[in-house]
């Protein structure tokens, strides 16, 4: 590898036709002086630092990790790596791992052993059970941990603890990817493929920007457009994005009005009758009601709502109205907003209007953002229970608790999981009063920081992080544990198109810093947690045995992993849930046989309101949707919670570089990704830039009624009213780690987001916000 993938982060073309299947393309990189003779040993891993789940081999000598290489017979990249994957591995050896426990005393945090630091964590757990009982206790995880820890903590929360509260970062990512396959499909689980888009002559992209956030997707895409019969791309983003630059129609909306845009699409199919009407007819329920709430979303109207131009939507309706094979993803750009929910369940509603399901170079991708979202979710680590269960379905109950060996009341029921933000609340009113913080850093990536970070430093609250790094949050715990990272354990992880892949560990961890489920396994012993009979709860002992207890959990529901195993995963690489006994290769696309998991019986959640969020009832479920088929669901656009005014003159979203994963704790510890995007910056268009007084370089400050950040202007293309701040800068590796002390210092953009979510997924809109930038000299 050399700079130019720094530069061209897509590398070179590997062109092929509709149809075909896509070339390899194997993309290595090597520590300085080393060469892949020197290599002592290969062992099999995928990336961790994006939601595709690309294969690679880490290549190893002397015990340390010295280089990558993409895996050229893996399905989901043919060998290619993004430059994450090339170069964030080398923070694994950063002098700044966390290797020891650290307990806080006298206000400072201490090194100490496993021992005194688990001892202080049980007892404290223990101490809140008993006096307050199981809602005193929380859990905040990630979308990074392997299905095995997942699984290992969730039963732990659910059948051990007896808490609601556990949720995952997953929260801010994909939770409305997993909400809007739910209300439209029963259950949770990504209907189409990666190989779809060798298939597709219409890609939709909704609020995705893929160029950035799965570079070896879009690398797929050019490949496809450099070859013969290319897909034409529709893109939905308010900024002119690379992937942008190569739409056959770009539609920049104003922020918040998403809705507004796919209603208006939706209309138009409609009324050109693009409509498969056999299809809707034999796998819908819900057409009539669908179709009445968007007779009136004219393209006129929606231009006026959206700030576009009606033959621009009508261009759009007309590409995917036309499609022979539609592909739609979506990302972000849609999921962290007011009506995040309602706006992709009409992406599926697209979809299934047209007849796109189920053969090759059709359906929707509700795209993950991080590797192992997939698992967040289907391993009930998310706020959902263990394999897409309804916890408003008393046999999906019966079934954990038989699982689990626990009694059914043991296993919390009564209202739905809670959500993270609802947890901090909790936390404010002082009713949660124990959190553990797995392998995220929420100090850095919720919304309103100056909030979290009081509450997180509240005396009452006690806080145990888990992590592989010192962060802005270890910096608020009252316990650290130092946990192994990527390469260091081993455990499977599954992809957005639900693609499972073992990886391995390679290299032993740095001092005395032990896997994450070790931490978790041993916790459950301190606690003595048992089931009904007595005996252990967590019956598990390492990865591979964790993995067998969750194919257990999982069999019979739509993640079934029950066909595969550590052998079969070593042996072929990537394979698709799910996979059984009677589907040993794995599933490559859901519901080729026409049946859904909607069933009554059988889906995840009767759904919710797509305007307030409120629950479905079980009968009225039942009686809309007795067979089981795909729910059609409309929703009304309504106007964001906050719209510019004189004080606060324009919108704010943020998003990320392709340099970057998440808080920058590791990226921004590998020496060529923080060489790329060292500082946080504002974007803005040229017409805002002139208007505020400002050129390229500029120092600004970005106001919002929360707080403020500030950055360097870089022009950019951005809708003209709109600002763009990446989110991954915050203060570990400044003068002040723990916070800015003055808003002068602020550099993380949310300083400045809002404690606002969609009423369905509770996903927070980091997407939409008020601002007033303003030029400042230091
Ligand atoms: S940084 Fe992106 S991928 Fe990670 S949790 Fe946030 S939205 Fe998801």
């Amino acid at each position: 590898m050399d700079r130019t993938r720094i530069e061209d982060p897509w590398g070179r073309r590997t062109p092929f036709a509709r149809g075909h299947m896509w070339p390899e393309r194997v993309d290595e990189y090597f520590t300085d002086g080393v060469r892949a003779e020197d290599v002592q040993e290969w062992v099999p891993a995928a990336s961790i630092l994006d939601s595709n789940g690309d294969a690679m081999d880490i290549a190893v000598m002397d015990g340390r990790m010295v280089g990558v290489r993409g895996r050229a017979t893996d399905r989901v990249n043919r060998g290619r790596l993004d430059i994450k994957s090339l170069h964030g591995w080398e923070s694994g050896s950063s002098r700044d791992r966390l290797t020891t426990p650290m307990v806080r005393e006298g206000g400072e945090l201490v090194p100490t052993d496993w021992d005194t630091a688990m001892g202080r964590v049980v007892e404290r757990c223990r101490r809140e059970l008993e006096s307050k009982g199981p809602r005193a206790i929380s859990f905040y995880t990630s979308g990074q941990l392997f299905a095995e820890e997942y699984y290992t903590l969730t039963t732990i929360a659910r059948a051990g603890i007896g808490t609601d509260h556990l949720d995952g970062n997953t929260r801010l990512c994909t939770a409305t990817a997993g909400e809007a396959l739910k209300e439209t499909f029963g259950s949770d689980g990504q209907p189409a493929s990666y190989a779809d888009i060798d298939h597709a002559d219409v890609i939709a992209l909704f609020g995705h920007n893929v160029a950035e956030t799965q570079p070896v997707l879009w690398m797929r895409i050019l490949d496809r457009l450099a070859g013969e019969d290319p897909p034409r791309l529709l893109v939905v983003d308010p900024r002119r994005t690379v992937v942008a630059e190569h739409a056959t129609v770009h539609l920049a909306p104003r922020p918040g009005t998403n809705l507004a845009l796919l209603n208006a699409l939706l209309h138009e199919v409609i009324e050109r009758d693009h409509v498969d009407h056999a299809f809707v007819e034999e796998h819908t329920v819900g057409y009539g009601t669908l179709a009445d709430e968007v007779a009136d979303c004219t393209p006129e109207w929606a231009a006026q709502v959206c700030g576009l131009e009606a033959t621009d939507i009508v261009a759009a309706a007309e590409l995917v109205g036309g499609a022979e094979r539609l592909l739609a993803t979506v990302l972000q750009g849609v999921y962290q907003s007011h009506q995040a929910t309602a706006t992709a369940v009409q992406v599926n509603n697209l979809v299934l209007l047209r007849g796109m399901l189920a053969r090759p170079g059709c359906g929707v991708l509700q795209m993950n953002g991080q590797p192992t979202a997939e698992n967040t979710r289907e391993c009930g680590a998310d706020g959902d229970l263990p394999a897409f269960r309804n916890w408003q379905n008393d046999e999906h109950i019966r079934q954990l608790a038989e699982i689990w060996n626990v009694d059914m009341m043991q296993v919390p029921h009564h209202s739905p999981p809670t959500h993270v933000m609802e947890m901090f609340h909790h936390m404010q009113e002082g009713t949660i009063t124990f959190l553990w913080i797995s392998a995220t850093n929420p100090a850095v990536s919720l919304p309103e920081l100056a909030r979290i970070r009081s509450i997180l430093s509240d005396e009452n609250l006690f806080v145990v992080v888990q992590d592989i790094f010192p962060t802005e949050t270890t910096a608020l715990a009252d316990v650290v544990l130092p946990a192994a990272g990527w390469g260091e354990k081993t455990g499977t992880f599954t992809n957005t198109d639900r693609t499972v892949h073992l990886t391995e560990r390679a290299v032993d961890p740095p001092g005395q810093a032990r896997p994450d489920l070790d931490i978790f396994l041993d916790f459950a012993a301190r606690m003595e947690l048992t089931d009904r009979d007595g005996g252990p709860l967590v019956t598990w002992h390492d990865p591979e045995s964790a993995f067998e207890a969750w194919k257990r959990c999982s069999a019979g529901r739509p993640c079934d992993y029950s066909g595969m195993s550590y052998d079969l995963l070593r042996e072929r690489g990537g394979i698709q849930w799910p996979c059984t006994e009677e589907r040993p290769d794995g599933t490559e696309r859901l519901y080729e046989d026409g049946g859904f998991w909607a069933a009554p019986a059988l889906c995840e959640t009767y759904g919710r309101d797509l305007v307030t969020g409120a629950s479905v009832q079980p009968t009225d479920y039942k009686a809309l949707n007795p067979h089981g088929k795909a729910v059609l669901k409309g929703a009304t656009y309504l106007p964001p919670h906050e719209e510019p005014d004189d004080e606060y003159p324009m919108y704010l979203t943020t998003g990320r570089t392709i340099y970057h994963f998440h808080t920058r704790t590791k990226t921004g510890r590998a020496p060529e990704l923080n060489d790329a995007a060292p500082r946080v910056w504002v974007e803005l268009s040229e017409t805002d830039a002139t208007e505020i007084g400002v050129a390229e370089g500029d120092r600004v400050q970005v106001s919002t009624p929360r707080g403020a950040m500030r950055g360097e202007v870089r022009l950019g293309d951005c809708r003209p009213g709109v600002a763009f701040v990446p989110f991954h800068y915050g203060y570990w590796d400044t003068d002040h780690p723990t916070g800015p002390p003055s808003e002068a210092d602020g550099r993380a953009a949310n300083e400045t987001t809002v404690t606002d979510w969609d009423p369905v997924s509770k996903q927070p809109m980091f997407k939409l916000g008020v601002a007033r930038i303003e030029k400042v000299t230091s």
